[in-house]
């Protein structure tokens, strides 16, 4: 027995999802059972209450350090999928009789791509950026499309298949010339960029809990304290997060969330260091084999997110040689067919690249054993799957 052999199946999909943090399950769990503070943080008439309430409150301090935001500014939602949701409809609704025009990519997350076609079929304009084969979308093609009646530009940190790195504080000050807000989707940004909102110039930014090392089912919308950035509600009941999304908070969840985000001010420069050896580690290993491209533009990407295409290879044969490694494919399965990514035919993937690639993504508890193995297994797989494909 090789003592170093890493524990199968290895793990290189934390861009889907992150574990939590044995830290921050640990503080989850002091808010939820008869004997700890499991009271309603909304409950104004006792203790307990406000006890709760305080808990809520260090939460929301310790994400807005990482936006170097107010507190304030903060409105927790159920991850960044609704985040999004309130961002673009609440924003877009809230300024209608200003403009009825949004900005977007066609490389957005499905959250931000699917809300603004809703947001089509109730009557508002939208403008599909398609970015450039970096997966960026340049300052000067979003100057180009706005409009005297552009109100919002939404616009995502990091793209959550390609691992690019958009220029936000270049976009957002094109967004402010021609006097619309911006939003962006930071929801793969937390931990791995710097994301200080005032240098970036944003107004509106998604967050999410389980992408940074914190719980699924939180995650929060930063939003400027500033009389232009008015949003509608989608949620309507208590009152709660000053009318933006009422709801009873989920102590817990928020609790997590905010531990999460403090263990990345303190850890995440550190992890991103590590984890680019780490990438680094796996193209080196992969660097003599034929027919393997990248289809992350690694100069501009996160480390943590490399997406790979393989030449004149069956993308499900691949994965299935693969499967002691969890890693996501470049399609997604309908009922009828297989469906190229629709971020990697943004950038222009051929369509058969496209079925043939894989997103590795890495994380705080990847190691180099599990780099190489996953090397050794690939290279296995490849000379295989080429070998019987020449033969026929
Ligand atoms: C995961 C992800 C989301 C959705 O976040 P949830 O908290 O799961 O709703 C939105 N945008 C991006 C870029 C993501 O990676």
């Amino acid at each position: 027995m090789n003592a170093t052999a890493p524990t199968l199946p290895i793990y290189l999909d934390y861009a889907a999802t992150t574990p939590v943090d044995a830290r921050v399950a640990e503080v989850m769990c002091r808010y939820l059972t008869v004997d700890q503070l499991f009271a309603n943080p909304a409950s104004r008439s006792h203790m307990l209450g406000w006890q709760a309430e305080q808990v809520v409150e260090q939460a929301r301090r310790q994400v807005a350090d990482v936006l170097h935001a107010d507190p304030r500014e903060i409105v927790w939602t159920s991850g960044a999928t609704e985040a999004d949701n309130l961002a673009l409809t609440g924003f877009m609704r809230a300024n209608q009789a200003r403009g009825r025009h949004l900005v977007t990519s066609i490389i957005e997350h499905k959250a931000v791509v699917d809300t603004a076609k809703a947001l089509e079929r109730e009557g508002f304009e939208v403008t599909w950026l398609t970015p450039q084969r970096d997966g960026r979308i340049q300052p000067g093609q979003l100057r180009e499309a706005m409009r005297e009646d552009t109100v919002l530009v939404s616009l995502m940190a990091v793209n959550n298949e390609l691992g690019s790195i958009n220029d936000i504080a270049a976009l957002a000050a094109v967004a402010h010339e021609h006097g619309a807000a911006f939003h962006s989707d930071a929801a793969q940004a937390v931990g791995r960029i710097e994301l200080d909102v005032e240098a970036l110039g944003v107004d509106l930014m998604s967050l999410s809990g389980h992408k940074a090392y914190g719980p699924k089912g939180v995650g929060a919308l930063y939003v400027k304290r500033h009389p232009d950035i008015r949003l509608e509600a989608l949620i309507h009941g208590g009152g709660h997060e000053r009318g933006m999304r009422s709801g009873t908070l989920p102590t817990h969840q928020i609790a997590g969330m905010g531990e999460a985000f403090a263990l990345i001010q303190n850890e995440g420069l550190e992890d991103q260091a590590r984890i680019s050896a780490l990438r680094d580690r796996m193209l080196q290993g992969l660097a003599d084999l034929p027919g393997v491209h990248a289809n992350t533009a690694v100069d501009v990407a996160v480390p943590n997110i490399l997406n790979l295409a393989f030449a004149d290879i069956d993308g499900e044969s691949l994965l299935m040689a693969l499967r002691d490694i969890a890693i996501s494919t470049g399609s997604a399965c309908n009922s009828a067919s297989v469906d190229p990514s629709y971020v990697l035919l943004g950038i222009k993937t051929p369509r058969a690249l496209a079925l043939a690639s894989l997103r590795f993504s890495f994380g705080r508890f990847t190691t180099e054993a599990e780099i190489d193995h996953t090397l050794t297994v690939l290279r296995h797989a490849l000379q295989g799957l080429r070998s019987t494909a020449s033969q026929t």
